[in-house]
């Protein structure tokens, strides 16, 4: 289900749960704040629930979506982070802008990267 892995937030879960529910979202989501709060979390499970195929339009964990996307390979997710802690380098950057040149495999979903 939803946001399971994610204690408290209740509104930040509410907002971006009903995005999803009423397909309002909008172009990209910026999570930010102190380190440890689970910033990287909520937007591994926002993406999840964004590219879920299931009824529900929430992460089931049944559908083909969900099981591609725990078993980290979903072809319309990509996650970068720092190689050295600090920061994205460009080279990231131009892969991910040459990954994402191609079509995402399902049309209607979006492509989703975190860093
Ligand atoms: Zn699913």
């Amino acid at each position: 289900m939803a946001f399971e892995k994610i204690i408290g937030n209740e509104k930040i879960k509410q907002l971006l749960t009903t995005s999803i529910a009423e397909n309002n979202l909008v172009h990209s989501y910026l999570f930010v704040g102190k380190n440890g709060i689970g910033k990287k979390l909520f937007a591994i499970e926002f993406a999840k629930m964004i590219l879920c195929i299931g009824e529900n339009k929430t992460s089931c964990n049944n559908c083909k979506s969900c099981i591609q996307f725990e078993s980290k390979n979903h072809p319309d997710f990509m996650q970068i982070e720092p190689e050295d802690g600090k920061s994205i380098k460009i080279e990231q950057i131009r892969y991910m802008r040459r990954k994402n040149s191609r079509k995402t495999n399902n049309i209607f979903k979006k492509s989703i990267y975190y860093k």
